[in-house]
């Protein structure tokens, strides 16, 4: 049975009552691969997100963290914090992070470390630009991501890591991979952590990808043999569409 995770990633939407509201709407829907689902949510929902979604299998996370567990750096989160409200996931590295926060491989290598000391489980996300895909440089881009995104992280601990390959020029801009370059670089990922660790700790990994995805064309990705889900940006933000996308997920399992 292929393993999956549907996430989706809200970015800077919904106040508090909005996301009650929503996780409301998706619980009452009773998916039957509920707990392949997740929702990545603002710091500020996480609280009342985790009461929402109790005893319905829906799991639920931050979209970043700081790597020191406390000190000063007014304005962060710890992974304490995150621990205290009881996240399953936390997004690390994601391409906004990296080009508007100055998130890099270093900051991203040191929470996954933190995140995973913690058992979260981190939602790791790369992938390359319009230019470097332009210029064939792809897949030379994100295999020297994961390899600076892993440095000393043991093999034991990857079964708690989910790679995200999220192609920047496809993110909220209504471009999609096209399902055979979507596999192509999630199996090319796959290799790397092969290369890196063993193949039978790749092959356990969940690879997702990223970008519109939406009901429309999730069934044709995720029915390829190395794409284990998907996270969502513009699309998870109505709970009839991510819970679609979750169905068309359930239907391939
Ligand atoms: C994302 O933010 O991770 C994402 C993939 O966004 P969208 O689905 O809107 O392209």
């Amino acid at each position: 049975m292929k393993k999956f995770l549907i996430a989706g990633n809200w970015k800077m939407h919904k106040t508090t009552a909005e996301a009650v509201s929503f996780a409301e709407e998706i619980a009452a829907m009773k998916l039957p691969n509920a707990e392949d689902v997740a929702v990545l949510a603002p710091f500020t929902q996480l609280a009342e997100l985790g009461k929402a979604f109790a005893g319905t299998g829906i799991k639920f996370g931050a979209q970043n963290v700081h790597f020191e567990p406390s000190g000063a750096f007014t304005g962060e989160i710890s992974v304490p914090m995150l621990k205290e409200i009881g996240v399953d996931y936390c997004i690390v590295g994601h391409s906004e992070r990296r080009e508007y926060f100055g998130e890099t491989d270093k900051t991203v290598n040191l929470k996954l470390k933190a995140l995973l000391e913690a058992d979260i489980k981190p939602i790791l996300c790369v992938g390359e630009s319009l230019e470097v895909r332009e210029g064939k440089g792809e897949q030379t881009f994100v295999a020297s991501q994961l390899v600076a995104d892993f440095e000393g992280i043991p093999a034991a601990l990857l079964p708690n890591v989910v790679i995200a390959y999220e192609p920047i020029w496809a993110i909220g801009t209504g471009k999609t991979a096209t399902p055979d370059q979507a596999e192509e670089m999630c199996a090319f990922i796959r290799g790397v952590m092969g290369g890196m660790y063993d193949n039978k700790t790749a092959d356990e990994m969940l690879i997702l990808y990223g970008g519109s995805m939406k009901p429309s064309n999730a069934p044709e990705l995720l029915s390829k043999p190395d794409i284990n889900g998907g996270l969502i940006g513009g699309a998870s933000l109505k709970a009839a569409d991510l819970a679609a996308i979750a169905l068309s997920a359930n239907e391939i399992k």
